[in-house]
């Protein structure tokens, strides 16, 4: 791959060399002459004409030749039927932000995109497609409807992609990756085979996870546990030896007894300990089952304290019938309805059998009710919590399945991963979450990666048509199509014995035979995921791409995929790459409406990112996203919110408008120094953001670095610092003219660079409209601190004129002067030296106090028609005119006197509250105690002044 960005080299196509002509013209105009930013700023056409240029100069390319530290991140695969919903937003805003920032600090950075082919929902959704033509999967055939699924990739799979561009995502679209691609197929042969040789993938018949509907297999983490309203059947089983005497065996799914091998009740209990061995006549059928005794299996508090055991069925029965040697009887077919074959081999009576066969296991529930009852067999049915497992994609209930999968040994695997987090060369954040993740490793089941569906990874084993001739079982498209069993193909039973390797074999080692059928499950969608970090990089190839980028640097990814997916690619990693595929995990919480309820479409709250996009910008989207990233559970997103971004990218449009009215002519010859008191303080408040935005984005706290942004430009940039300078812009002649310029323009450019993994929108238009060298702002050093513009002395000096204007506008709000009304004003200071200061800012003072400030020292300050105000050892005078209403003025005192003091026992309240302090952040907590603080001072003031406006009123 040539790079294009380290070459220098144009592309050579017509209409992009065009483009980029227009592009350079513009750029050209605007360092000579008056640049132009239309009056509102439109991020429709900004965010289009960027995002084009961008992809088409190859900025986001990444090579291993590049110089620079290398930093990575492979994107967590988006569905290929996905669009993008805003989840995806959050996650991908997240990652660009860090890409954009590190890519300015001059790493060597590779964002890695790419798609999952997403097993079930692709097949999903191919099929209704069919349906809608009144053709179907199985009338299509295995091949051709794998045809049909590339097919519709090619045409509607990219939609996400091309909307990830419009979020501005600066992943190197050159190595788009997708999990059935060639290469990352060939991976996931390699390692297929290699866990397989390593013995640590195996094929057995377990109970595994069944969706009825989907008609496949489902790993644990892929089914929803929900507890619903059921009932506790007590059934009287006979004793063999003697009928007269029962037990009773609680269930909750009578249904099943037909598939009973043994009854069990603790070895200990002495109600029934001494009938262990002897056996049970089970009700319905013509089978006796034995009594054992299992202490894993009973509570003796439960129910009757006896319980049926059905291994074919359940879970825990699963194992105690591996306990006690017991056989399985699955009486469900695949569509979890009662089969007549399975209840005929369990020796169920034919006349029942008639009555029941094909009743899903709800209706055969009620069935078996009213069966015993009418044998007198039923004598309790009580209600009764259950917890019942739905398919995570479909929501039907899932039953527990016996049937022959593939399987992960996933122990193994699991132990260096949990050393890999322990001993930190992983690092999730927030840290909370390294519990989670270490207790459900430790926890860690058997993965089940065998799938029947046909959209994914063939599963590369084959049988021996010969040797497994019983074992094999083909199926005529008359019978798949059938009720029964619509997909059912081709079924290799348990006990055939694969042939595992990348390719199929050509003789059979035990009989020489060449004929063979490949395995037809496919791989759970999962596996080839969990290998994305280094299948993406060229793996098992020893490429450049794996020996830069591997292990990557960070990963974001939600918490709802920290088990499904974050953990397997650590075992998977450590274990082909020897090193862990990530450092830093970074978790975000999951975008929820701004009631904290999931967002779903029957609800109707849903938040379309690319409607609020379209509505708002791109930018506001992103920079709401980042702020509202907090290390917490939810995220409760509102439109408002996003609206009040927008208000902020306008701000920063506004607040360049403003500037370039003034920066005409500006060279970048000698810049003069500004020592002025705005410039000194401007710079330095900027400085501290670079700071502290720089540490927030190391410690992965969006939130606080999209907050300390908005605060420095629209509070400090914006309401002082712009109001401050005006008089030097407005004056054409004034000697802080050029230097005041210079400081304008320089704090902005700087803020736009400091800005820009965020909104790289609108930075990168108003950028492009000052002074620069290079084409483009993504490619610029990303601002670090400058210790010479560290100013305390400035910053001290701001603090005392702040507190000066404040009480300003607080006098002329109580005397309810209009806002351009000019008044004398006086102010000062106990300190001698904090007066010298506030003297020498008389005329910023009287500039944005709006008043005509009289140099006088405090003690002429006229004793009468004065109002004084106090704070911190601040004093301001505002002379209160003969116009003024003082009877009105003392009643606004008095209101926002009461206004103050409800405001602190309201605080007051809460911070005595034991409930609240122990539950809020700290956070919180201080900010509670600061308000507090600035009350009561609020108070002491409007207290003086009270008394100031009597005394003025009895006069
Ligand atoms: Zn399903
Ligand atoms: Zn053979």
């Amino acid at each position: 791959m040539v790079c294009l960005v380290c070459l220098g080299i144009w592309l050579n196509e017509t209409n992009q060399i065009n483009q980029i002509n227009q592009i350079n013209k513009t750029n050209q105009m605007n360092q000579m002459s008056t640049p132009q930013l239309d009056k509102t700023y439109d991020p429709k056409t900004v965010e289009a004409r960027w995002s084009q240029f961008w992809n088409q100069q190859g900025y986001f390319h990444a090579s291993p030749t590049h110089p620079g530290q290398p930093y990575c991140i492979v994107i967590p695969p988006p569905n290929v039927t996905g669009s993008l919903h805003v989840g995806h937003a959050l996650n991908h805003s997240i990652q660009d932000i860090l890409i954009r920032w590190r890519r300015m600090q001059g790493r060597n950075v590779l964002w890695l995109p790419g798609t999952d082919h997403a097993g079930i929902a692709t097949q999903n959704v191919v099929e209704k497609q069919l349906l809608t033509e009144g053709t179907s999967r199985e009338s299509l055939g295995r091949e051709r409807f794998i045809e049909r699924v590339w097919q519709w990739k090619a045409t509607s799979g990219n939609t996400i992609i091309s909307q990830q561009k419009q979020l501005g995502e600066s992943c190197d679209w050159d190595r788009l990756r997708f999990t059935m691609d060639e290469g990352l197929s060939k991976s996931v042969m390699e390692v297929f085979v290699r866990l397989y040789e390593d013995g640590l993938i195996y094929r057995g018949e377990r109970l595994i996870n069944w969706c009825p509907r989907c008609l496949t297999a489902l790993s644990d983490i892929e089914v929803e546990h929900e507890d619903i309203k059921g009932k506790l059947y007590s059934i009287e089983y006979p004793l063999e030896q003697d009928p007269a005497i029962r037990l009773t065996v609680a269930t909750t799914r009578p249904e099943t007894m037909f598939g009973d091998t043994a009854v069990a009740v603790h070895p200990e209990d002495p109600r029934y300990n001494r009938l262990i061995g002897q056996r049970v006549r089970l009700p319905l059928t013509n089978r006796t089952i034995p009594i054992v005794g299992d202490a894993i299996l009973v509570d003796r508090e439960f129910g009757t304290g006896a319980v049926k055991i059905t291994p074919a069925h359940d879970f825990n029965d699963f194992e105690a019938g591996e306990r006690h040697g017991l056989q399985r009887l699955p009486i469900f077919d695949r569509q979890a309805l009662l089969d007549p074959q399975g209840l005929k081999t369990a020796d169920v009576d034919q006349g029942i059998i008639e009555a029941i066969a094909g009743l899903p296991a709800s209706k055969a529930r009620l069935k078996v009710e009213q069966l015993l009852k009418d044998r007198n067999l039923l004598t309790k049915v009580d209600d009764h919590k259950i917890a019942v497992g739905k398919c995570y994609r479909c929501k039907t209930v899932v039953e527990p399945y016996l049937s022959p999968q593939w399987f992960v040994k996933i122990k193994p695997l699991a132990e260096p991963a949990i050393h890999a987090v322990e001993d930190g060369r992983i690092r999730i954040i927030p840290e909370g979450w390294t519990n989670n993740y270490l207790g459900w490793m430790r926890d860690i089941k058997d993965w089940c990666i065998s799938r029947q569906i046909w959209w994914g990874h063939q599963i590369p084993a084959w049988y021996c048509r010969h040797c497994n001739k019983e074992l094999i079982i083909e199926e005529t498209a008359a019978i798949a199509s059938a009720a029964l069993s619509p997909s059912a193909r081709l079924t290799i039973l348990q006990g055939a014995i694969p042939i595992v390797g990348k390719t199929a074999p050509s003789t059979c080692p035990g009989c020489g035979g060449q004929q063979f059928i490949q395995e037809p499950d496919v791989l759970d969608t999962w596996f080839s995921s969990a290998l994305w970090p280094f299948s993406t990089l060229g793996w098992p190839e020893q490429t450049p791409e794996l020996k830069t980028y591997y292990p990557t640097s960070t990963l974001v990814t939600g918490l709802d995929i920290l088990f499904f997916w974050v953990a397997r690619m650590i075992m998977m990693g450590l274990k082909f790459m020897g090193d862990v595929p990530f450092r830093d995990v970074y978790i975000h919480a999951l975008v929820r409406d701004a009631e904290g309820q999931k967002m779903s479409k029957s609800k109707g709250n849903v938040i379309d990112p690319l409607h609020v996009m379209e509505q708002f910008g791109t930018d506001a989207l992103r920079f709401t996203l980042a702020s509202m990233a907090s290390p917490g559970r939810d995220i409760k997103l509102a439109e408002e919110r996003i609206e009040g971004y927008r208000n902020f990218a306008n701000k920063i449009w506004n607040a360049a408008r403003f500037a370039h009215m003034y920066l005409a002519g500006i060279k970048e010859s000698q810049p003069p120094t500004d020592r002025s008191f705005p410039g000194l303080w401007i710079r330095s408040r900027l400085n501290d953001t670079i700071q502290i935005v720089t540490m927030e984005l190391e410690a992965y706290r969006f939130d606080r670095a999209t907050n300390v942004l908005y605060q420095f430009f629209w509070h400090e940039y914006c309401d002082w610092y712009l109001e401050l300078i005006k008089p030097v812009l407005q004056d054409p002649v004034h000697p802080q003219g050029p230097a005041t310029r210079q400081t304008l323009q320089d704090t902005l450019e700087v803020f736009l660079r400091l800005l820009h993994p965020f909104m790289p929108f609108i930075s990168e238009e108003i950028w492009q409209t000052l002074p620069h060298e290079g084409k483009t702002i993504v490619t610029q050093s990303y601002p670090v601190p400058r210790t010479h513009w560290h100013e305390p002395s400035a910053e001290e000096t701001f603090r005392l004129f702040e507190q000066s204007i404040g009480l300003f506008r607080t006098a002329r709000v109580l005397l309810n002067y209009p806002p351009g009304k000019e008044v004398r004003v006086f102010v000062a200071h106990q300190e001698p030296a904090a007066n010298t200061t506030l003297g020498a800012l008389e005329q910023d003072l009287a500039h944005l106090g709006r008043g005509q400030i009289s140099p006088i020292p405090i003690s002429q300050w006229p004793t009468s028609n004065v109002l004084r105000l106090i704070t911190g050892g601040v004093t301001v005078g505002v002379s209160v005119e003969g116009d003024v209403d003082l009877k009105k003025a003392l009643d606004r005192l008095v209101k926002q006197t009461e206004e103050t003091d409800k405001e602190s026992e309201r605080l007051d309240g809460k911070l005595k509250n034991a409930d609240f302090v122990s539950k809020a952040p700290p956070e919180v907590i201080t900010d509670h105690q600061d308000r507090l603080r600035a009350l009561s001072r609020d108070r002491a003031m409007l207290t003086s002044s009270e008394q100031q406006l009597r005394a003025m009123l009895g006069a």
